[in-house]
């Protein structure tokens, strides 16, 4: 009650260094500390975090630390509204069962995915058709799949817009093209493209923390999440399901409630495959993830 309001302001924390939270805000970043009753809470700000500060000689305390609408462990990233899952069209070929993973592991964590197919320009002979029938096969499913080539700049733009006012992660394999994106936006960035040790993918084995980094109107971090591929320990069979759309949208068709689309009768998921109206790498894959969940858990 002490502190005059207009000391208190709001922002996001983009960065952690020497003890220091660096937090974005309106009036700009404001390099500031943690001093808070939220720590009895056990809760220790990270980066993503929306936060109360109260400004006292250019310094920020943060004074509380808003309800987290999701988080991600590795990187430790807080409110990520996007997910900007980068698959290359080819070198390496596309690959459905990729893609479906990735969104899966998108889907479980409640975050927007937005599609985005790289080396467009490297697409040729008869793998043009059959990513170009992927592509509307995914937009049919309602994810917006958007075509770039970072070599030839074709649709790099309209990634832009996307991020504008969002918190965004990358995620997709290595060599898929993710540097080169983020360099084609902004040349600035000057991200090394090599294999090996390049500013991206550098926070998995080190300690160094994610960063937000402004890009587009928008805040990205500089590390792609998603790195570890194997569905995470507490997601249950049960909840894979969730993780497909389409099959979501004809759930109530489905003779029995919680119908796992198996081999249960009267499904209306496994009719629509049968009939073409879902694809049928979709439902090969969700039966492989869904032998991989049930092997999991017998391990343990
Ligand atoms: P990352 O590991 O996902 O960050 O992938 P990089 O951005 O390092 O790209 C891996 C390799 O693919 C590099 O040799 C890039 O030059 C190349 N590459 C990336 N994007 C494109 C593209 O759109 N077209 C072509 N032809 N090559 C690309
Ligand atoms: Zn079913």
């Amino acid at each position: 009650a002490e502190n005059r309001i207009e000391d208190n302001r709001e922002g996001t924390i983009i960065r952690l260094q020497g003890g220091f939270y660096d937090v974005m805000t309106p009036q700009g970043e404001i390099r500031s500390r943690a001093r808070g009753n939220f720590r009895k809470r056990g809760i220790s700000p990270v980066v993503g975090d929306e936060v109360v500060l109260h400004i006292e000689s250019e310094t920020g305390y943060i004074l509380e630390v808003k309800d987290r609408q999701n988080f991600l462990v590795r990187p430790p990233v807080a409110n990520i509204d996007q997910a900007l899952l980068v698959v290359s069209a080819a070198e390496p070929d596309f690959s459905a069962h990729l893609l479906d993973r990735f969104l899966v592991l998108i889907e479980a964590k409640e975050i927007q995915p937005i599609i985005i197919l790289t080396k467009m320009d490297l697409l040729q002979g008869e793998a043009e058709q059959h990513v170009s029938e992927a592509i509307a096969a995914y937009r049919t499913i309602g994810y917006q799949v958007i075509e770039t080539s970072s070599e030839t700049l074709t649709g790099v733009e309209s990634v832009r817009p996307l991020l504008k006012d969002k918190t965004s992660v990358l995620a997709g394999q290595s060599g898929v093209g993710k540097s080169s994106l983020l360099n084609a936006l902004e040349p600035s960035l000057a991200l090394e493209t090599s294999h090996i040790s390049k500013a991206l993918g550098r926070g998995r084995h080190t300690t160094r923390h994610v960063t937000l980094m402004p890009l587009g109107d928008g805040l990205i971090a500089d590390t792609p999440g998603f790195s570890n591929l194997d569905f995470p320990h507490e997601m249950e069979l049960e909840e894979l399901r969730w993780c497909f759309p389409e099959f979501v949208a004809l759930q109530d068709d489905c003779k029995y409630r919680g119908c796992l689309h198996l081999n249960e009768p009267g499904c209306a998921v496994k009719q629509a495959v049968e009939a073409h109206e879902i694809m049928s790498s979709r439902y090969t894959n969700y039966g492989m993830f869904v032998e991989e969940i049930k092997n999991r858990t017998r391990r343990y």
